[in-house]
């Protein structure tokens, strides 16, 4: 089998320039989309994160806000902050880079994000209205994947979906998303039983799990859709995904590569959310 390769390097181009139009049309209109990232601390990888977060919005053209905080910051003085951008009207988004330093709980943070303007779709009410199907912010990567997965016309509804792995950020809404796509999802984890043959009822499988190659091709049914969001070092110490990508080639009918599958599309999601949350705030 020929296994073709999911760009997500070029959906995610695709996203951002669609988006960059809007946002014209909405300036236009008098709206400028506005995104505030908070980071707290000198965490290398949280740096970077940032870095293209913001490089993403200068090129679509949302404003963003940067607030680069000293690790000493007190959870206090990042609640007062956010309590403030709730209230600001040019901000419509509120990121908070995770993880924040030991000392503060992510959690009461989270929950202090005004719903509407929860760009990475972490706040309770968010997830809440995902899981019985309302409106709300989608939380990024898992919003990516199934993003990944309708533009390379791969159908959902009905298929057999085996997400491995169920964290709060990716697993379960990433879960949820394919069933309110139609598909019948099982959902494995650490304690799963049998994990080969699970795996192998698959027709898409949706690896995060956060072990290196772990996803090999020996486990797939042929002409399985595998999409890899794990982002993992392997023994050489280079950048690999869940999945044993070389392995998977010639059984898979299509796979996403680590880099270059789902990383970029976490990215797009995001800036999709800010400009959804800027036209709901607007009322547009
Ligand atoms: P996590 O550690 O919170 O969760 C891992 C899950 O895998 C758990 O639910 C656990 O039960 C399951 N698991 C562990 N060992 C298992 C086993 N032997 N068999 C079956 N299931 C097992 O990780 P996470 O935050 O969900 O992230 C998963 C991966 O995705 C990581 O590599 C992370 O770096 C990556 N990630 C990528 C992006 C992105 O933008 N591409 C975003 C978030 C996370």
């Amino acid at each position: 089998m020929n296994t073709q390769m999911i760009d997500g390097k070029l959906i995610a181009q695709t996203i951002k320039d669609e988006l960059k139009v809007k946002v014209e049309t909405l300036k236009n209109q008098g709206l400028t989309p506005g995104l505030a990232v908070i980071l707290v601390g000198e965490n290398p990888a949280s740096q970077v994160y940032v870095s293209n977060k913001k490089k993403a919005c200068e090129y679509i053209g949302i404003k963003s806000f940067s607030y680069e905080l000293p690790s000493e910051t007190t959870e206090k003085e990042v609640l007062e902050l956010v309590e403030t951008l709730n209230n600001d009207s040019a901000v419509h988004g509120i990121l908070v880079q995770l993880p924040l330093p030991k000392h503060m709980d992510e959690q009461k943070i989270i929950l202090k994000i005004d719903p509407v303007k929860d760009v990475d779709g972490f706040h309770p009410y968010n997830v809440g209205a995902l899981s019985i199907g309302l409106n709300g912010l989608v939380s990024c990567t898992p919003a990516g994947v199934i993003e990944l997965l309708k533009r390379t016309n791969i159908e959902i509804q009905g298929k057999n979906c085996v997400v491995v792995g169920r964290s709060n950020i990716v697993g379960k809404p990433v879960s949820l998303l394919l069933l309110r796509e139609h598909g019948t999802v099982t959902i494995c984890h650490s304690r799963t039983k049998n994990l080969h043959a699970v795996v192998g009822q698959a027709d898409i499988v949706i690896a995060a799990v956060g072990i290196a190659k772990f996803i090999s091709g020996s486990m797939l049914k042929p002409g399985a859709v595998v999409i890899d969001v794990g982002i993992n070092r392997d023994e050489n110490g280079k950048l690999c995904g869940d999945v044993d990508f070389e392995s998977c080639k010639g059984i898979a009918s299509h796979i996403t590569p680590v880099p270059g599958g789902v990383g970029p599309m976490t990215i797009a999601m995001l800036m999709h959310n800010c400009v959804l949350a800027a036209k709901n705030q607007g009322g547009f």
